[in-house]
């Protein structure tokens, strides 16, 4: 589903990733975990398109986002980019849009699909996530828990086939935590496929299918969550967990 080959990227001469290499396979939830500036979001921004790498692969269902640090044309980039969603630790929502709005926007805007299509996934989305009552809503009215909710489901209208989160949850209210991961176990169940940088160690631990350790711009270990937290191989690894745990 998703293939990084040799992934390079520098900002002036810090190598921020360094010959990265995975896979995600489909109805596979990942997570990143490592410490702060290891490069975990820059990963996942280039794999959005969101950052410019500078060398290596990225590919998407098999077609090549960027193959040896070339990028395709600006129409494939576009369609690959349609099969992935993201949900950012900021929430990004639109200010000057209602809850109910900024789930339709994309969709009527982008895939210009129509209005009454739109509507029904938007109201079956919202109650997904259980806030179907507060679609006329501005974001500023929600709790961050409930604005993180919202743009999972502004995310999901896009029918994306791999779901990418930026530390969902590291701007919320220890309170507000659970509620949106219960909407990512929920999703996990479902098969999303998923990509998570994540703290959540918890989470981690119980929904992943693999994590995968990130360290000074380099995967320093990957495998299931029994692997990666009853048996690190790695001091790196160790120390790291032995910190966050
Ligand atoms: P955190 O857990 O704090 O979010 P991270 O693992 O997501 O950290 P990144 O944000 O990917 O780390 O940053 C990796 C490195 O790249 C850091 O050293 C950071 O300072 C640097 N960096 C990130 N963005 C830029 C930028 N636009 N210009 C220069 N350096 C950058
Ligand atoms: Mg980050």
């Amino acid at each position: 589903m998703i293939k990084v080959e040799n992934l390079q990227k520098s900002y002036g001469k810090l190598d921020v990733l360094k010959q990265i290499s995975f896979q995600v396979e489909r109805k596979e939830v990942v997570a990143i975990i490592g410490p702060s500036g290891s490069g975990k979001s820059t990963l996942l921004r280039s794999i959005a398109n969101l950052e410019t790498i500078d060398d290596g692969n990225i590919a998407i269902d098999g077609e090549y986002l960027v193959k040896n640090g070339q990028y395709a044309k600006q129409k494939d980039i576009q369609k690959i980019l349609s099969k992935m969603g993201m949900v950012f630790q900021h929430f990004h929502l639109f200010p000057h849009l209602t809850v109910k709005d900024n789930l339709e926007l994309a969709p009527k805007l982008v895939k210009k699909e129509g209005a009454s299509v739109v509507e029904r996934r938007r109201r079956e989305l919202l109650e997904k996530v259980g806030l179907a009552d507060r679609a006329d809503a501005y974001p500023a009215k929600l709790s961050g828990g409930q604005k993180q909710r919202v743009a999972i489901a502004r995310a999901l209208m896009m029918n994306p086939d791999i779901l990418m989160f930026d530390e969902p949850t590291s701007a919320l209210d220890p309170e507000l935590t659970g509620e949106v991961l219960n909407v990512m176990k929920d999703l996990a169940e479902e098969q999303m496929t998923m990509v998570v940088v994540t703290h959540e160690m918890g989470f981690a631990r119980e929904v992943a299918d693999r994590i995968i350790f990130m360290d000074k711009g380099e995967i320093v270990e990957s495998g299931s969550p029994e692997e990666i937290f009853e048996n690190p191989k790695t001091e790196r690894t160790k120390t790291f967990l032995m910190r966050v745990q």
